[in-house]
């Protein structure tokens, strides 16, 4: 059996520095006050819990931490008054928040103070997306394909919107929504801020997926760039499978190929 791995795959650069950064405060002995993650710092359990094997306690949120104590922002980022909150209440600050996802929150919140309608393209459910929503006064238009597109397109009429994306979403996604904005003649400045590192796992997942027999897609169920190179997989490939961990590779289901591609997607360990 041939076991091919996919050009682009595993840990992003995002996820490594948040990890690193993690690591190093949580290794620090001068430390006072306890250490928390303000939700999953990544999404990747096995990670999770090594941190918590060195006493790294997840909260879920600011105000389980006191006056002294280190919170570590997840790379998923913050809103605004976070930030705010943490200063006033004297709890320090490791901010792991993924540089690219802080382009957004700067393109958003630059928006927001000339007077400029956001519209982000992304899941409302996901941290990254209420997080950037959180730096231009929750005002975004959250839009997550092409029927909520529109719906929106009609409050959108006679402005000229900036249009941002979460970093994780398909292409696919964000072409369905400027179709919808051009179709209703709406002017937008659209801002591609969807990540290098999805869009190379995205491609290489396709290129692969379409030449072997079989392909294992890894990451956490909660991994939105995961489940989306799943989804990628499986349109080219039927024979896709979606695992966390080698403890749920069901070999049987695997035997019959001979050729089997393997892509990890962002926050996955190699
Ligand atoms: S996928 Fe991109 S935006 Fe997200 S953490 Fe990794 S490098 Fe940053």
């Amino acid at each position: 059996m041939e076991i091919i791995i996919a050009k682009h795959s595993g840990f992003c650069f995002g996820v490594n520095r948040a990890i690193d950064m993690a690591f190093s405060e949580a290794e620090k002995k001068d430390r006072h006050g306890r250490l928390f993650t303000c939700g999953y710092l990544i999404h990747n359990k096995d990670v999770v819990r090594k941190l918590e094997s060195m006493g790294v306690t997840m909260i879920e949120s600011l105000d389980e931490a006191n006056e002294g104590d280190t919170v570590i922002v997840r790379s998923h980022g913050e809103p605004r008054e976070f930030y705010d909150k943490a200063a006033e209440r004297g709890i320090h600050l490791v901010d792991t928040t993924c540089v690219f996802v802080k382009k957004i929150h700067d393109i958003v919140s630059k928006a927001h103070d000339a007077g400029v309608p956001v519209v982000v393209i992304g899941d409302r459910e996901h941290q990254e997306v209420k997080a950037t929503n959180g730096w231009c006064g929750y005002s975004a238009y959250l839009i997550g394909n092409a029927a909520e597109a529109e719906a929106n397109v009609g409050s959108l009429k006679g402005y000229e919107p900036i249009i941002v994306c979460q970093t994780t979403i398909k292409e696919e996604l964000l072409r369905e929504v400027l179709r919808v904005f051009d179709e209703a003649g709406i002017k937008y400045d659209i801002r591609n801020t969807i990540c290098n590192a999805t869009r190379e796992r995205q491609e290489s997942c396709a290129e692969l997926a379409s030449q072997v027999d079989a392909m294992v897609v890894i990451g956490d169920e909660h991994s939105s760039n995961s489940r989306k190179l799943y989804e990628i997989a499986k349109k080219n490939n039927k024979n896709s499978i979606f695992i966390e961990n080698s403890k749920n590779l069901l070999l049987n289901r695997l035997t019959k190929y001979t050729k089997i591609g393997c892509i990890a997607g962002a926050s996955t360990p190699e």
